[in-house]
């Protein structure tokens, strides 16, 4: 039997455990009639928000020069250690970013990166980027490291992996 001390503190819990299914189905009804975001992949284009960390760009400034001047920044950064850079000099005859040295070498090793964005944070010259690039799976290992000629934006802008 109940006595009257105990009944305030059942109701209470009835009146809480309502109030707490009213809130859950409440979030499932909404839910319930929002238009659906599933992806059609690949039968239709992949809508990816605008910060998603894909495979990195390495980009041009507007006189379409390579804005890596190869610092080792991003390198020395990566927790992964999967960038290698070897960098050379820039001359009158030859050049190729607007500071002394550019990359001759980026490569990075996609079977390491974790797209933790710590490369693109710590670029001065925000020669890297993460693009919206993401079909990476290959049957051979030894293609998950990309080369600069495929992460570098072609002198249109267009990103060479993704043109
Ligand atoms: S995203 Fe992270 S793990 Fe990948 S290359 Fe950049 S710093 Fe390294
Ligand atoms: S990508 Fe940026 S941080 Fe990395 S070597 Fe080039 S300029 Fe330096």
């Amino acid at each position: 039997m109940l006595d009257s001390q105990h009944m305030p503190s059942i109701l209470r819990e009835v009146g809480e455990t309502f109030s707490t299914l009213i809130q859950g189905f409440s979030v499932t009804f909404r839910n319930m009639f929002r238009k659906t975001v599933t992806e059609n992949y690949p039968y239709e284009k992949v809508h990816f928000q605008p910060r998603y960390r894909g495979i990195h760009v390495l980009h041009r400034d507007e006189s379409g020069l390579e804005k890596c001047v190869g610092c080792f920044l991003c390198a020395a950064a990566c927790p992964a250690n999967c960038i290698y850079i070897e960098a050379a000099e820039n001359t009158d005859a030859k050049r190729i970013s607007a500071g002394e040295r550019y990359a001759s070498v980026y490569n990075i090793d996609y079977s390491r990166c974790i797209f933790c964005g710590y490369c693109v944070e710590a670029c001065p010259t925000d020669a890297i980027t993460h693009g919206h690039g993401f079909e990476l799976a290959p049957y051979d290992i030894n293609s998950l490291i990309y080369r600069k000629e495929q992460l570098l934006e072609k002198p249109s802008g267009t990103p060479a992996k993704l043109s």
